[in-house]
Formats: structure tokens, sequence, C-alpha cells
């Protein structure tokens, strides 16, 4: 049985403010904090009856998580030029997805923890067939494509809860309260990954059971971006459609394409913030 896991970084123990995650001594704290939460699922899933584990390094530049101290038996993508974005290296061996440490959409709830949408920024809003979505549901629509279910989050209470509207049956482990969105109330790292341990050895015991989200036919997305500056550069892709000042539209066939589509406007987007050429000295 093997088990792919989207590791984030705003949802995992201990972490309540965006310094934490910048790279400084408090960010070197984190990381291990981190890692510390992956092992606990991959702990889990093994007492679970996974025999396979993947770990995708997921947040900022895709290369937090200390390759020394994770648990032997898995593997783990890191580096970030990567097509699949959050998902590389996923596809239709897997049986099961867990979402380790992620976050709450932008624009969600108030209190969810460090709360985006992939690129805080330059996006405001996504859209998949008209439905308002955040990482975990975009990438569960993803896993559905392959038959794969998401089976465990785990993060603040008001990620639970959103993301539960979507995936009602996938196990949760809430590590901490959210408060605003730079401040929460925190479980203890050693309680939160008992409590990750326990929901990921549950999650892999009722993966089969557990239906993956599906999107049938051709997929519609909106991205409304934060800048007119970010939504107009990504237009130089000629599948896309300018539909407001600040808002793109865009269809492709199957939802695997769509979201490769998806990252490349973003990438575009953010380059797009101070000027696609700003930063180059040629
Ligand atoms: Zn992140």
């Amino acid at each position: 049985m093997k088990i792919f896991i989207s590791a984030d970084m705003e949802g995992i123990s201990g972490v309540a403010t965006n310094q934490q995650l910048k790279t400084n001594s408090e960010y070197q704290r984190f990381r291990k904090l981190m890692t510390q939460d992956v092992n606990a699922a991959i702990e889990g899933a093994f007492f679970g009856g996974a025999t396979e584990v993947v770990v995708a390094d997921g947040h900022g530049n895709m290369s937090n998580i200390l390759i020394e101290d994770l648990d032997p038996r898995a593997r783990l993508i890191c580096g970030n030029n990567r097509v699949m974005c959050q998902l590389e290296g996923l596809d239709d061996s897997f049986d099961g997805i867990m979402f380790v440490g992620h976050h709450g959409r932008e624009n969600g709830s108030e209190r969810t923890v460090i709360s985006h949408s992939l690129a805080g920024i330059c996006v405001n809003e996504i859209k998949i067939n008209g439905h308002i979505v955040g990482e975990t549901e975009m990438n569960a629509l993803v896993a559905g494509y392959y038959n794969v279910p998401a089976i465990l989050i785990t993060g603040d209470d008001a990620y639970v809860k959103e993301v539960q509207k979507t995936l009602p049956d996938i196990e949760a482990a809430v590590v901490k309260r959210g408060i605003d969105r730079f401040a929460a109330e925190l479980l203890h790292p050693v309680k939160a990954q008992e409590l990750i341990k326990e929901k990921a050895e549950r999650a892999v015991k009722k993966a089969k059971d557990i239906p993956p989200l599906k999107v049938e036919g051709p997929v519609t997305f909106e991205i409304e971006f934060k800048g007119p500056n970010q939504a107009l550069m990504t237009t130089t892709l000629p599948t896309v459609k300018l539909i407001g000042p600040r808002t793109i539209t865009f269809t492709c066939d199957d939802i695997v394409t769509a979201y490769k589509h998806m990252w490349g406007c973003v990438i575009i987007a953010m380059t797009a913030t101070n000027g696609v050429l700003g930063s180059v000295n040629a």
C-alpha cells in the first residue's frame, strides 16, 4: 500500500506567524518541527498498513524538510522546478494522499493561520468550475483523477472545518486553534504529533472506503489575482482570457492539464509582480 504525503508548513505544529517560516534562525526550528510532523504521519501510515511512502515538500522553495532527520522508510521529493507543483510524483500507483501542515485558503475563515491560495503574493481566489477552492481541495481533485482518495489533513481547526465541507470523510488532526491569521493556540508538538500518528494510522486503515474527489469533463479555472499587472501578463498564453481587470479564465480537457496550466499562470503572475524583467541584469 502506497501513500503520498504533501507537506506544507503553515499548519505544522507550533507555527503561528509568518516570521517563523522565513529563512532566519526561527525558520531552522520550524523546519525541524515540519520534519517531525511528517515523521508522525509516516509512522502512523506504516502502522496502518502502508508499505511505501513518498513525501513531497510543498512549502516556499520546496526544500524545507531535513532529509537526515526524515523517517528512512520514506522517500522525499525536494526542490522547486516542478511542473506538478505540490503534487510532483503523484500517480495512480498510490492508495491515498495526506496533507500534512496545510492551511486554509485566501479570503476563507478569518481565523485560519497564515491563509493563502498557493502564492500569497499574487492569488486572491481560485475557482474550479465555479466553486471556490483552497490548495487542499484543488490537490484532492488532481489526486481524484488518479483515483487516489484524500485521507488525512493536519493543521488548524478553521482549515479543517473548511476542507471537511468538500471532503467529509477525511481524517483530521487539529494541531492548533486559529485565533487570527497570525495567532494560534498551539498544542505542544509532542501531543500534536501523537495525534497526527493516530489519525494517519486510522486514515490508511479506512483509505479504501474513502471515495476519491472527482471532476468529470472539461475543467474551467477562474483565477482572481491581486494586481491587474499579474493578470494581464498571463494572457501571453493564448488559452487565457481576461474577464475582469484582475481575473482570468481558461478551460482544459482534464484536471491534471488544468492544474499545470494554473501553475504556469501563477508562475507568470508571481514574476509580473514587480515587472517580469525587473530582476534580469542582461
Ligand atoms: Zn506553505
